[in-house]
């Protein structure tokens, strides 16, 4: 979080300790600042400075300026996609990490820089006024293998550091003007396997003093790791932290489609994965837990299909629950093709159908409008070029044997 500069042997003088708000809550900051002599409130200002008014290098005051500097290296914006919708317009913008942090890997020292998506989607609220959700990516490529997911192409290359993660929320308002009201973790990368650095980033997002996104407005979109689901829920026992949003794809009806689709439920097979999200400390707040819907034809879209989800939803539907209310909530995604996709798109008439049959079993439904298709924005579409190319690392699933390593590719879950 603090790092020390080189001396300075020109000057004679040793460089100032920098302080990166990136990768810590105003209370580390002020702790770390306080730590160099600095008062509580201007380093509350600087932080404020530099997440409020995108002041890189806000300065400390008098001569204490010589010694700490506040300094951020956002990654810089290298690329961008943009789509108009009558919302506004879609941009997904790249940003470009320094290349290999293992130089053991021949492969991963090949590559001079790894780029990484996010996705901006404009809204417009009830009453007119326009704002943004923010897609993240938590990893650089993922290691799930999800076999609609373009990511899933690039295997694993590298997990983000909560700094990474928070410099894309930094450069979409900073760089870009956006107005982020929502954080979707539903870019690059399996949240849960990143899950401390996400943790981490969720806090410093959420910070008062920094971003101040409400933890409602932040979603957790995951496959449902086991071990980062059991971590993230013991983090959501924590004050405030309830209030956080989870979002579970479930893109099939069974454990023999979803086997197929997806190889991490070989490792957690749907009836854990239940058992799992049943422990989401929910209890006491108004939050539903989403469950995920990519609709594939010839895949996943049959009514027989439809029933068997609903089934498996029950507990979480108001017949099903407790007391009487929806728990949970799906959310059904057309398919978005793909580079190379075995399967097309979903006809509308069959996606408006699995809703009808859903809702007629009692699942609380919604069908999300696909929005950055054109771009490859959309879910399930990010995915670096370069990168894609290459299989940098074996596919990794929670408990059970690697699948085979991945030569064809995918497309993914993941739209806000
Ligand atoms: S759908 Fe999500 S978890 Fe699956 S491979 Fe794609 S990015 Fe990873």
């Amino acid at each position: 979080m603090r790092e020390q500069s080189p001396p300075n042997h020109a000057a004679g003088q040793p460089e100032p300790v920098t302080l990166d708000p990136l990768a810590m809550t105003s209370a580390e900051f002020v702790r770390a600042a306080g730590d160099l002599g600095v008062a509580a409130d201007p380093a509350r200002r600087a932080y404020r400075a530099f997440f409020r008014e995108g002041d890189r290098q806000a300065p400390f005051p008098g001569r204490l300026d010589a010694l700490c500097r506040v300094r951020s290296e956002v990654a810089p914006i290298v690329k961008e996609l943009e789509e108009q919708t009558p919302e506004g317009t879609i941009r997904k913008f790249v940003q470009r990490l320094p290349g290999s942090v293992e130089p053991s890997s021949a492969a991963k020292a090949s590559l001079p820089y790894f780029d990484i998506e996010a996705v901006q989607i404009p809204m417009i609220g009830r009453r007119g006024v326009k704002s943004h959700t923010l897609c993240v990516s938590s990893q650089v490529g993922c290691a799930m293998g999800c076999d609609f997911c373009e990511t899933a192409q690039m295997g694993l290359v590298r997990s983000l550091t909560a700094a990474e993660i928070v410099g894309q929320w930094w450069a979409s308002t900073h760089e870009r003007g956006a107005s982020v009201k929502n954080i979707v973790f539903m870019g690059m990368g399996e949240p849960l396997d990143n899950v401390e650095a996400v943790i981490e980033a969720i806090g410093i997002l959420t910070d008062h003093n920094g971003p101040c996104v409400p933890m409602t407005n932040i979603t957790v979109s995951t496959v449902g790791k086991a071990a980062g689901m059991r971590r993230l829920c013991e983090q959501m026992e924590k004050p405030g932290w309830r209030k956080l949003g989870i979002a579970i794809s479930i893109n099939a009806p069974n454990d023999e489609v979803r086997s197929s689709i997806m190889p991490i439920n070989r490792a957690t097979p749907m009836a854990e994965l239940r058992d799992l999200i049943a422990s989401v400390p929910y209890v006491g707040t108004h939050r539903k837990i989403c469950f995920g819907y990519v609709l594939i034809p010839g895949v996943n879209d049959a009514k027989e299909h439809a029933a068997e989800l609903a089934d498996y939803l029950r507990p979480f539907t108001a017949s099903g629950s407790e007391d009487g209310k929806h728990r949970g909530m799906l959310n059904l995604i057309p398919y978005n093709p793909r580079r190379d996709s075995p399967w097309p798109a979903p006809y509308e008439d069959a996606v408006e159908e699995f809703l009808g049959w859903v809702r007629d079993e009692g699942v609380f439904a919604k069908r999300r409008r696909t929005k950055g298709r054109d771009s490859m924005a959309a879910c399930g579409q990010l995915g670096t070029e370069e990168v894609r190319k290459r299989k940098f690392v074996g596919l990794r699933i929670d408990g059970g044997d690697p699948p085979p390593t991945q030569t064809a590719g995918h497309a993914c879950h993941k739209e806000p």
